[in-house]
């Protein structure tokens, strides 16, 4: 039975990506019953006559899927921050991190508007930092085009949602990389600012021997479904120290022999990242219960 993957839903069809084929296909009856939606990011086995004529058949286990926009099975998130207007922000940026490490989602930073950075010195410590946890960063500007093709490199063979405030360059990346699609700068910023339960359009399109969505991930940012104990494991750096603490399921605050409150004081662990931690962790205490 072939098999292929949902790029975009529209009006009943699911449009199946089969190697260079696009099948145009109806959702099996049987799905509306057994409470089954697929999803754009979907692996499905479908059947076809022809290529407007198809059927999805079955929808394969999904890795993960979001909410906002509804997509499933992304590989990675290519976290969009500029260094300038906006000015570059390690709190949010950490922010996006954890939210991405607990859908188990592989981050990629990417870096814009380098054209128009000016402390050089200071970018290029977080840079450092960011990579010694063992992120990738990759420094770009839509401007000059430096940097477009490492963030190429990136997204070949994967399924890729870009997150990151409005006004990054997020469009400006998309445009550079794919420019005939002429996204306006603001279309896919907008979309953001939509109610919160309005159910977005998205669509997977082929960019860079990828695929991308075309609507930005997570807009939401608060720490929803994410418990104090398992804070710390969104932060890889200190997941990799936590069994070498003296308690287990110590959550680095007032502990004795915390190994991760040691890397901090010995500087192995930047400052500011367990700063983070430590907001992030009241942020959740102070989370109302839900009932
Ligand atoms: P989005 O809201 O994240 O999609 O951001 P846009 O792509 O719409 O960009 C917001 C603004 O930043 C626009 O005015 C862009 O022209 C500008 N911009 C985007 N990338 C760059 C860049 O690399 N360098 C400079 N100087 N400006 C940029
Ligand atoms: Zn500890």
């Amino acid at each position: 039975m072939p098999e292929g993957k949902i790029i975009k839903a529209l009006s009943g069809f699911y449009y199946v990506l089969d190697g260079e084929d696009i099948i145009q296909c109806r959702g099996r009856g049987v799905f509306r019953k057994r409470n089954i939606t697929p999803l754009v990011g979907d692996y499905v086995e479908y059947e076809a006559e022809n290529e407007k004529e198809g059927y999805v058949l079955t929808v394969k286990e999904r890795k993960n899927d979001l909410v906002r926009p509804p997509v499933a099975n992304i590989d990675q998130a290519v976290l969009v921050f500029s260094v300038m207007e906006p000015a570059f922000s390690t709190v949010l940026l950490d922010r996006f991190l954890v939210l991405i490490e607990s859908k188990n989602i592989e981050p990629v930073i990417c870096l814009t508007k380098m054209d128009l950075a000016e402390d050089r010195k200071t970018l290029d410590e977080y840079v450092a930092d960011y990579r010694r946890i063992g992120y990738t960063v990759v420094e770009t500007s839509s401007e000059t085009m430096d940097g477009l093709h490492l963030l190429e490199g990136h997204l070949t063979e994967k399924t890729s949602v870009f997150a990151g405030q409005s006004g990054v360059g997020k469009s400006s990346l998309l445009n550079a990389i794919r420019p005939d699609l002429a996204l306006k700068t603001d279309e896919i910023s907008s979309s953001l600012g939509r109610g919160k339960h309005t159910t977005r359009h998205v669509e997977l399109i082929p960019a860079a021997g990828g695929l991308v969505a075309d609507t930005p991930g997570f807009s939401s940012l608060d720490f929803e479904g994410i418990e104090l104990d398992e804070l710390s494991a969104c932060f890889p750096e200190m997941a990799d120290r936590s069994s070498d603490c003296k308690f287990r399921g110590c959550l680095h605050l007032n502990e004795p022999k915390c190994a991760v409150k040691e890397a901090v004081a010995e500087g192995e662990i930047p400052n500011y990242r367990y700063e983070h931690y430590l907001q992030f962790i009241e942020e959740i205490k102070e989370r109302k219960p839900r009932y």
